[in-house]
């Protein structure tokens, strides 16, 4: 636990353990206090994330972002896995726009990209955020300006997907490199992306070996690795750079402190890992926000938790 607070105050030039007060407050780095943050994509709702990726994932407690065509037969045809199983099990979904064919004109690329957008925040609660990852889509042609695609991004809350490597077994990629590459999310302390098409077969697929290889590294590493959707991860990092943390009242019956990031509530929902010093005697700690509360354990004077930014005052007491 020691050395899991000091390399987060390392990174977040926060105040040694031995200078800490009650009530002084740390954003973690990442999620549940991990070391780094590693993202999966899945492009095309293809078979093999039915029949073999996502009850993998979702086995494992992991999460996945899956680049859906929500427009195609074959996307249709599982409508119960991407309609009811995925969000069920806290998947996340991206826009990879309707049906994967591009656009001939404006009118055209309005429908594919917001159908699909359409389509997933149908899926989502109320109170999530409506940004997606976005990728056009391989081989699509788009036969109008970079300005209007843009516009058009924008107006269905777009973010770009970016990827550090295309998991493919034709460009040698097999089960070392891909937890090498989910080491480095812990070693470098960062997010790191991948994205994947089939599993065990399909078009660019990475072997199935090697992939459930993958999935077990990062099960068995939860402690350090935040398996996190782009969206999420995305919002953690901008909502975690921007978060300021006042002190309102620090007292042995209570704590109250507010967390705001000057960014859209309605784009970025995504809760914050705090860690708020208490007094020593505090062992489950009613975290209150909004009318709602939620006990967590303290842990040394620590109390580590989770609270959405910008969603009113945080109040904590000590659960007696
Ligand atoms: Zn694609």
């Amino acid at each position: 636990m020691f050395k899991r607070i000091a390399f987060l105050l390392l990174l977040a030039g926060g105040v040694s353990r031995a200078d800490a007060a009650t009530g002084d407050t740390i954003v973690a780095v990442w999620k549940h206090n991990t070391r780094g943050a590693f993202t999966m994509s899945f492009d095309d709702s293809m078979e093999t994330h039915v029949s073999v990726a996502m009850p993998a994932i979702i086995q494992r407690g992991l999460v996945g972002t899956w680049f859906i065509n929500p427009g195609l037969a074959r996307h249709r045809k599982h409508s119960k896995v991407w309609g009811i199983d995925g969000p069920k099990n806290g998947q996340e979904y991206a826009n990879h726009t309707w049906e994967h064919k591009g656009a001939k004109d404006y009118q055209e690329a309005d429908y594919q990209i917001g159908a699909s957008a359409r389509y997933i925040w149908a899926l989502r609660g109320p109170d999530a955020s409506k940004l997606l990852a976005f990728a056009s889509g391989g081989g699509t042609t788009w036969t109008i300006s970079d300005l209007e695609r843009e516009e058009i991004k924008s107006r269905y809350h777009s973010i770009t997907r970016s990827s550090e490597l295309s998991a493919r077994t034709d460009l040698g990629i097999d089960g070392d490199k891909l937890i090498a590459k989910a080491r480095e999310s812990i070693d470098e302390g960062r997010w790191v992306a991948i994205h994947f098409h089939g599993i065990g077969g399909e078009w660019l697929s990475i072997d199935s070996e090697g992939f459930i290889r993958l999935l077990d590294y990062l099960r068995d590493n939860k402690d350090k690795i935040w398996s996190a959707g782009w969206s999420a991860a995305h919002q953690y990092a901008k909502e975690r750079d921007h978060a300021r943390i006042d002190l309102l009242e620090r007292s042995d019956a209570r704590i109250r402190i507010r967390l705001t990031t000057g960014l859209s509530p309605e784009l970025y929902a995504e809760p914050l890992t705090l860690i708020t010093q208490v007094p020593a005697g505090w062992s489950v700690v009613a975290v209150k926000q909004n009318g709602q509360s939620k006990p967590f354990h303290a842990r040394n004077g620590a109390l580590q938790y989770e609270v959405v930014p910008d969603r009113g005052e945080i109040e904590l007491q000590p659960d007696r």
